[in-house]
């Protein structure tokens, strides 16, 4: 049966996938296994062989004890000693081989998967990114795929292996002495009780400790970046975060210990029960013995056959519960796996040639969450080559409307259109190669200002490279620094200024010379110099393009060819910045709180 998924990690609405049930996840799981099957079928020959050739040095033992010494039969015993180490070296090389193509499948299915699954994110839309946390999703991809080597192939084969030896075992005991065996196994049931209630704690406590890992690893995460490590320098809550990193490493202690505790008494009583097996087995067979119903070889194969047995019978035992263990992990990367994007592309999309860049809103609304409308149907027109600048109170929908531009998010109602074209029937890489999209603070790689650029365009040449940044106002910094284009500009950008970084997401946007600019100025104030060098990077990258800018600036709003005013997701005011400073609405108001102090500054550095 399948039922829908419950809980707050996953986002709800498109995003929903549906949980499978154990019926389907094994048959699915199996499938990566599909590929593989050739080695697969020698591994498992590989198995059989080392469980069945297992049986034979028991049997040699007993020929050796009962023939060969009794009898003085010198080459029998030489035969039979051989043989013993014959057969050790063939299970040692079956060993060899076993694990050699053991690893590699259980490394192949483990590649394929994390392939696959990145290859799936990749797809997901924006949506899925905002509503799990990042820590989350890295965790499937590394720990959930890694925990599955060891799930599949290892348990699937243990499983079976352990299988075969009991089946074979038992079966050559019973041909030797059935009283005997069912003397032997009668205290298995010994060993199958406190495996299971021990091996049920075990995983209790395992999962309890992945549980407190992953809070100390996310706790380290939080605060040993650069981000949370500046705030919690400013703050100076050195000290409480140090308090609290030694209470989750005190807690993974604590469980660690128990871990290793709740193991022991374990092993001492299973230490005690393989004792009394072969003790019982001396005691009656010994008797038989006396009274010659019985050979002393045969005792002695008993009870190495009896040694051989608990082992594979203890792990069947817990098999329910690593069988468990595989399936919560399968299912929590199909959960993924089958997150499908909201942003689809219609069957019928075809490629948007080169454009002229009219930017149309019709009715257009658009929710996060359902019922909360971020727009509210919004109409407005930009026509090819204009600029356009976005001004409205904090959360009044400005990001939003850059979002639906490149289909980060698809409107709940109402279309966008391109040159007339809803971006809905165009293909998704073609449409976003028309846009470039310069965010509010600009994300860079931890790798150098070249790789950072190359982003923008993997072919530039350093020609290109160059004149994109010498339009930016940034080559003469650049040709400053030592490496030049090949420092590296640290985790996120951190080795760089506010403007600098600012400067360089203009380059790499100029460099992918895209027809649509859609921008989130950044609302950092920065002084008169490196204004004016965004402000010159700007007016090269606005040239003969079309473009929407969320626009924190006075130096912006006054540029632009219309000025759209948004409050509370609605289209309330539009025109150039005379015409709405005339009307005295929302705009003016603005322009006195932000922007007043602005024409100031302008004014000031003017003069300069
Ligand atoms: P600001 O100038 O402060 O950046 P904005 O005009 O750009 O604001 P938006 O970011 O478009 O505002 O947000 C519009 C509304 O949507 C806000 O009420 C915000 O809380 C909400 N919102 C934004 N992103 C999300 C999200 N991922 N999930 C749910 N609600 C969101």
């Amino acid at each position: 049966m399948a039922y829908r998924m419950h809980g707050g990690d996953l986002p709800q609405g498109p995003h929903r996938p549906v949980r499978e049930s154990a019926r389907t996840i094994v048959p699915r799981a199996l499938g990566y296994l599909l590929p593989y099957w050739f080695p697969f079928l020698f591994i498992l020959l590989c198995v059989l062989a080392i469980a069945g050739i297992g049986v034979l040095p028991p049997l040699l033992v007993r020929h050796i004890i009962d023939e060969a010494i009794p009898e003085k039969h010198l080459s029998l015993l030489y035969i039979l000693a051989a043989a013993i180490v014959g057969i050790a070296l063939v299970n040692g090389l079956l060993g060899v081989l076993q694990s050699y193509l053991n690893n590699m499948v259980s490394q192949r299915i483990m590649y394929d998967l994390r392939n696959e699954l990145y290859t799936h994110l990749q797809g997901l839309s924006l949506r899925f990114f905002t509503a799990n946390r990042t820590g989350e999703i890295m965790s499937r991809l590394n720990n959930d795929v890694a925990g599955i080597q060891n799930t599949v192939t290892s348990s699937l084969l243990s499983i079976i292996s352990d299988f075969a030896t009991v089946v074979i075992t038992l079966t050559v005991m019973l041909a030797l002495d059935w009283k005997l065996t069912l003397l032997g196994i009668s205290l298995l049931p010994l060993f199958i009780i406190p495996t299971r209630l021990v091996g049920r704690r075990r995983r209790q406590l395992r999962r309890e400790t992945q549980r407190a890992r992953a809070d100390l690893n996310s706790h380290m995460e939080e605060t040993l970046n650069i981000s949370g490590f500046l705030l919690m320098k400013v703050f100076h809550r050195e000290p409480a975060e140090a308090t609290r990193f030694r209470a989750h490493s005190q807690r993974l202690m604590r469980l660690e210990i128990l871990q290793g505790l709740v193991g022991r008494w374990f092993f001492m009583s299973m230490g005690l029960f393989s004792a009394i097996g072969p003790a019982l087995i001396y005691l009656w067979g010994g008797r038989l013995v006396i009274q010659e119903a019985l050979t002393i070889g045969t005792i002695v194969a008993f009870v190495a056959y009896l040694g051989r047995l608990y082992g594979p019978v203890s792990s069947l035992a817990t098999v329910y519960v690593d069988v468990q263990a595989a399936l919560a992990l399968f299912e929590r990367i199909f959960e993924y796996l089958d997150t499908r994007s909201d942003i689809q592309e219609s069957p019928s999309a075809r490629a948007l040639p080169a454009i002229r860049g009219a930017i149309e809103f019709e009715d257009v609304s658009f929710a996060y969450v359902p019922g909360r409308y971020a727009l509210k149907d919004f109409t407005a027109r930009i026509e090819a080559g204009q600029m356009a600048a976005l001004v409205g109170p904090s959360g009044a929908g400005k990001t939003t409307f850059t979002h639906l531009l490149p289909r980060l998010y698809d409107p709940t109602s109402g279309v966008v259109r391109l040159d007339g074209v809803d971006i809905r029937e165009v293909t998704l890489p073609s449409l976003r190669s028309h846009m470039g999209v310069v965010t509010q603070e600009p994300f860079l790689f931890h790798a150098s200002i070249r790789e950072n650029l190359l982003y923008g365009k993997a072919d530039a040449t350093q020609e290109e490279l160059e004149a994109a940044c010498q339009s930016a106002q940034l080559h003469e910094f650049i040709a400053r620094l030592p490496e030049g284009y090949d420092t590296v500009v640290g985790e996120r950008g951190y080795r760089l200024s506010g403007g600098e970084k600012q400067r360089l997401a203009i380059a790499r946007a100029l460099l992918k010379d895209p027809r649509v600019l859609v921008m989130d100025e950044a609302t950092s104030h920065l002084d008169s110099l490196a204004e004016s060098l965004i402000r010159a990077a700007l007016e090269r990258l606005l040239a003969g393009r079309t473009s929407v800018i969320v626009a924190q600036r006075l130096s912006t709003i006054l540029r632009a060819d219309v000025i759209l005013v948004i409050d509370q997701g609605k289209l309330v005011e539009q025109g150039d910045h005379k015409e709405l400073l005339a009307r005295d609405g929302l705009y003016a108001q603005l322009y006195e709180t932000q922007f007043r102090q602005q024409e100031d500054e302008l004014l000031a550095s003017r003069r300069l």
